[in-house]
């Protein structure tokens, strides 16, 4: 029995990635490597579906007998409305990144704060009653906080631009969550200062777009005992992480976290436990 791309059994499984665009996606290397591995007879296809058409893809995965599916930009919101289920944690995120198969039924999902979680507790960041400090206020940090909450995080403080998104997560997800203005340098300085943990979850740091922002960061007033992980990975280096780092304060890069909500995915759909030294290596080559 083969997995993966070189498949030639009439029972394969088939699973994949609906996104638009979905080409740039990571899921079809790293699902790919860990079936080949781990001797699955399925395959895991890249899926381009136009939000238009989502509602009829998700009938399609039904109709086709999707074995699962992850779900990436922009369908994470909309595509609960057209499952059976969603699960509470998903429920609480907002967003469903994983579609797992009950009988019949497509059930939601999100393994993207327990990815954070994992990512951090290998890097050796202990989150249990950790102080934590999201910047940003999309889907992103709605999961960072979810994940954190869930891990035993003792309080979280988001911080973003728009301050009224950081206040809609603080309200929305149960637990101690407080919001504050990015753009309020006294407040955030406050808040660095009582930080264990800080989460950058905008997408100020991707491809380095951003230059100035890490300067506009608190990280001088971080307790030395602090870490900072950014969700970005592409590049692995963000200037967040390089400011971070110069400071020297304990740095995680995004890459983990990718890595890890793609592993827990795999094992709820295929009931075994994920390659992850292999899913590593395969979104690595990926990058
Ligand atoms: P969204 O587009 O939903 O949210 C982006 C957030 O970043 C918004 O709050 C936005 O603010 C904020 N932002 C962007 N630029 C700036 C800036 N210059 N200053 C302050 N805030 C800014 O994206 P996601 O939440 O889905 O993802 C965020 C990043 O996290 C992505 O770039 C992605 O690479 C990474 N990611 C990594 C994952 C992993 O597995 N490692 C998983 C998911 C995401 P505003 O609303 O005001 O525009």
């Amino acid at each position: 029995m083969r997995g993966g791309a070189d498949v030639t059994s009439a029972k394969t499984r088939w699973l994949g990635v609906l996104g638009w665009p979905v080409e740039h996606s990571r899921s079809p290397a790293i699902h790919t490597a860990a079936l080949e591995a781990s001797g699955i007879d399925a395959v895991y296809l890249p899926l381009p579906v136009p939000p238009e058409s989502l509602a009829s893809a998700i009938d399609g995965l039904r109709a086709l007998g999707a074995f699962g599916a992850n779900v990436t930009l922009p369908h994470k919101e909309r595509v609960m409305e057209h499952l059976d289920a969603v699960e509470p944690s998903a429920r609480a995120i907002g967003a469903v990144n994983t579609i797992v198969r009950d009988g019949d039924r497509l059930v939601g999902a999100n393994t993207d704060g327990a990815g954070l979680a994992r990512s951090l507790s290998e890097a050796g960041v202990v989150v249990r009653g950790a102080r934590v400090l999201v910047v940003g206020a999309g889907g992103a940090a709605r999961a960072s906080v979810a994940g954190l909450l869930e891990e035993g995080a003792a309080e979280v403080a988001v911080a973003a631009r728009r301050a009224d998104r950081a206040a809609d997560i603080a309200s929305s997800i149960e637990g101690a969550v407080s919001a504050l203005d990015l753009s309020d340098p006294g407040a955030m300085r406050a808040a660095a200062a009582q930080t264990d943990l800080l989460v950058q979850a905008t997408s100020a740091t991707l491809g380095d777009r951003d230059p100035t922002f890490a300067a506009s960061l608190p990280l001088a007033e971080l307790p030395a005992s602090a870490a900072v992980v950014d969700l970005v990975y592409s590049p692995r280096e963000t200037s967040v992480l390089r400011a971070a780092a110069a400071r020297g304060l304990r740095t995680v890069d995004g890459l983990g976290m990718l890595v890890w909500q793609a592993a827990l995915a795999f094992e709820r759909w295929h009931g075994v436990t994920a390659p992850v030294e292999v899913m590593r290596r395969a979104a690595e080559r990926a990058t």
